[in-house]
């Protein structure tokens, strides 16, 4: 169980998301942007993190993009690591978020998040340097 209480939003535009944020944050709820939650929930059941509002970012269509434009390879913050290894667009980022916790999470944990979390491993940041 999350020991606090805390609003959701799930805003559908990057404008939206970081207006609330800042919205957010001057009202002192110290926000969070939240994709998979995974590090959240687990951080924030152990009372190592709190968030008085999170901010659902998986709704904001960008973050979803997965293609090849013109020989540049977009990836959207909120896709899941699942996703990213099953459509393979990128064979290297593949191979090693598969090797992220198991398939379960997988599913949840987003390229994102695991760029932007807090535990430290953060391995799928190695194949886009
Ligand atoms: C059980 C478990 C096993 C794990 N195993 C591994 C592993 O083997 N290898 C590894 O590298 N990592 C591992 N991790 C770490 C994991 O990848 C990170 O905790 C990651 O943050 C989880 O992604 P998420 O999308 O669930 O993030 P969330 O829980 O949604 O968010 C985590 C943090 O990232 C921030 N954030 C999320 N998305 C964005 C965004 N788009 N923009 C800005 N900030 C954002 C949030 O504000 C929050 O501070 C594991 C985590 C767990 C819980």
């Amino acid at each position: 169980m999350i020991p606090f209480d805390f609003e959701y939003y799930k805003p559908s535009t990057l404008a939206d998301s970081i207006q609330l944020f800042h919205e957010l944050d001057s009202l002192n709820k110290q926000p969070l942007y939240y994709s998979g939650g995974t590090e959240f929930i687990s951080m924030a059941r152990m009372h190592n993190v709190y968030s008085g509002a999170i901010i659902d970012v998986k709704a904001i269509p960008e973050l979803n993009i997965y293609e090849i434009n013109d020989d540049e390879l977009i990836i959207g913050a909120a896709l899941s690591l699942t996703r990213i290894a099953e459509e393979d667009l990128f064979p290297l980022l593949s191979l090693t978020v598969r090797r992220i916790a198991d398939h379960t999470i997988q599913d949840k944990i987003t390229l994102g998040g695991n760029i932007a979390g807090t535990i430290i491993f953060r391995e799928s940041v190695l194949p886009l340097w």
